[in-house]
């Protein structure tokens, strides 16, 4: 069979200032950690969260680790996470020598379940991370209450959620922090980034400190602790200002290849179901998902291979924390089993057109009716 063209899953779309910002740096000089683009990125962001301090840095896995510093977990601590995740979301607690604590998701929004969290709370819990998964956020309303009740704090992980809303309140903005990524398949992209969000002064100014090796911002070369290089450049910077001002047109377009699919395919709801949108949320469509149902007995990952014949790029939703060597345990956790085994996701990038759109849709049906039991 002949290949025409190859639909990627992701990939970044560069249709704004980037360029222009990027060979500003470049004539300048200014290509290091210092300078006017990190600077406005970090307002903007913070702008377009509605929170006081936005610190930008290296990546979304040290977004995570920065305030788990901050908040002084450590060795003997636990930190509540979704089973159902990326792994950098437990990597990032492991780094402090601290537990991951796991929780199932929610059958519905495919985050952590909020009734399942009190029961893994014990002395020993420092907080709890929720994860906006795929761009669906969380209902924030039960974690803050669980939260208040047993005085831990909140980090939200929105590093796939850029722009995604609670009852009309962005995320990064609900919790004590929250984090981002800017890697090239994110909804806004610097290469690899991360941003980090919060309205507590004390808290952003330790993050802030540990993020420059811990320099004393009072004495220059003087340093009272250990801290680390988690620090992003200025080029990368003046690519997520770039970004930024298009988060609208961003946002935007992966709200209309949603909507696409969503009016081509969920007329087959017997064959797969779509991630859903909750009333109450506003969902930023990182990745467009679907889960297969019982009735094609199709393997999901032999299904993966048929489209990639077909030129269109898959991937497979998430092996949850507790499957892998790392952070193995025995399963107790039946609803992200089922939902990681027969979901994935497929393509959701700024450049799909409505032919692509048509494309992968026939396909994918195609093969689901053909493997019916
Ligand atoms: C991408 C991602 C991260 C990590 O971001 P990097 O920039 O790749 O380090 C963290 N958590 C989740 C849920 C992610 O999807």
């Amino acid at each position: 069979m002949k290949v025409v063209k190859r639909i990627p899953l992701a990939g970044p779309v560069l249709n704004g200032n980037e360029k222009k910002y990027v060979m500003d740096c470049l004539d300048t000089g200014w290509i290091s950690s210092n300078g006017k683009y990190v600077n406005e990125f970090e307002q903007k962001f913070a702008e377009f969260c509605g929170v006081e301090h936005a610190l930008t840095c290296a990546n979304g896995t040290v977004a995570l680790h920065l305030p788990l510093l901050a908040y002084e977990v450590g060795p003997g601590d636990e930190v509540i996470i979704p089973t159902f995740t990326y792994i950098a979301t437990a990597n990032a607690v492991k780094y402090c020598g601290a537990t991951p604590v796991l929780v199932d998701c929610e059958p519905d929004t495919w985050n952590i379940n909020p009734n399942l969290i009190e029961e893994k709370i014990t002395e020993k819990t420092k907080g709890i991370i929720v994860v906006h998964l795929y761009g669906h956020p969380v209902e924030m309303g039960p974690i803050m209450e669980i939260a208040k009740k047993h005085n831990l704090f909140v980090i939200e992980d929105a590093a796939e959620a850029h722009g995604a809303e609670v009852n009309g309140k962005v995320v990064g903005s609900i919790g004590d922090v929250g984090t981002f990524s800017f890697f090239g398949n994110k909804i806004i992209s610097t290469g690899e980034g991360g941003m980090i969000t919060t309205n507590n002064k004390q808290l952003a100014d330790k993050m802030r400190l540990l993020r420059g090796q811990g320099m004393d911002p009072d004495k220059r070369y003087w340093f009272n602790v250990v801290g680390y290089n988690y620090r992003m450049t200025n080029m990368q910077a003046a690519i997520g200002l770039g970004q930024l001002e298009n988060i609208d047109w961003h946002l935007g377009k992966r709200r209309s290849v949603a909507n696409s699919y969503i009016n081509k395919l969920s007329q087959y709801s017997e064959l797969f179901t779509l991630q859903p949108e909750m009333d109450w949320a506003k969902h930023s469509y990182w990745m467009v998902s679907i889960l297969l149902k019982d009735i094609v007995k199709i393997d999901r990952d032999e299904l993966m291979k048929l489209l990639e014949s077909d030129g269109i790029e898959t991937r497979p939703l998430f092996y949850p924390m507790h499957q892998m060597p790392p952070y193995y345990e025995e399963s107790t956790f039946p609803v992200s089993d089922q939902i990681s085994a027969r979901g994935l996701n497929i393509p959701t990038n700024g450049v799909l057109n409505e032919e692509d759109l048509n494309y992968i849709c026939e396909k994918l049906i195609f093969h689901c009716k053909n493997n019916i039991r």
